[in-house]
C-alpha cells in the first residue's frame, strides 16, 4: 500500500517532513510504500523462496514482524522517472542521514540485509523489533484503533 496516510501520524509527519527536507537540499523524494496487510507481507516473504524473484524481506508475515504491518515503517526512491533506485550520486545515504536527524532509523544502517529505501521510525522499533508494539498492543489492528 502506498497511501501516506495509512502511517500513524507521527511517523507519517516525519515522512511528510523529511520529503520537504529532502527536496530543499535537492533530493526528489517518493515515497513508495507505507502499511502492508498480513497477506502482502506474507507474499513479499515468500518472493525468492516459494515464489519467483529475489529475497527482498526476513520479516514473517504470520508474527507481525515487519514494522510496515504496523503502520511505522515507509519505503522511498528518487522521484525521477526511470532512475528510481539509481545511487551513483549516493542519493540514498544523503538522505538516510536527513531521516536519522528525524528519529528515522535508515536501512541502509542493518547489519545484515541492506534496505535503502526504508526508514522506521526508532520510538516504536526500539532495536528494529516489532517486539515492543506486540506486547503492548498485540496487534496492528489493536494499535492502529488507538491513533
Ligand atoms: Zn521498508
Amino acid at each position: 500500500m502506498r497511501g501516506i496516510e495509512k502511517l500513524h501520524p507521527v511517523v507519517r509527519a516525519k515522512a511528510e517532513r523529511l520529503v520537504e527536507l529532502c527536496a530543499a537540499d535537492g533530493l526528489p523524494v517518493k515515497i513508495t510504500e507505507t502499511l502492508r496487510t498480513q497477506a502482502e507481507q506474507e507474499a513479499l516473504y515468500a518472493q525468492g523462496r516459494t515464489t519467483p524473484g529475489r529475497i527482498v524481506t526476513n520479516a514473517r508475515g504470520d508474527g507481525y514482524l515487519s514494522p510496515h504491518q504496523w503502520g511505522v515503517a515507509f519505503d522511498v526512491c528518487r522521484d525521477v522517472k526511470g532512475r528510481e533506485y539509481e545511487n551513483n550520486d549516493r542519493f540514498f545515504e544523503k538522505v538516510g542521514a536527513i531521516g536519522k536527524t528525524l528519529g528515522l532509523f535508515w536501512g541502509g544502517d542493518f547489519r545484515s540485509y541492506k534496505d535503502s529505501p526504508h526508514f522506521e521510525d526508532v520510538d516504536f522499533m526500539p532495536g528494529n523489533s516489532t517486539a515492543t508494539l506486540k506486547k503492548q498492543w498485540g496487534t496492528p489492528e489493536k494499535f492502529m484503533a488507538n491513533w
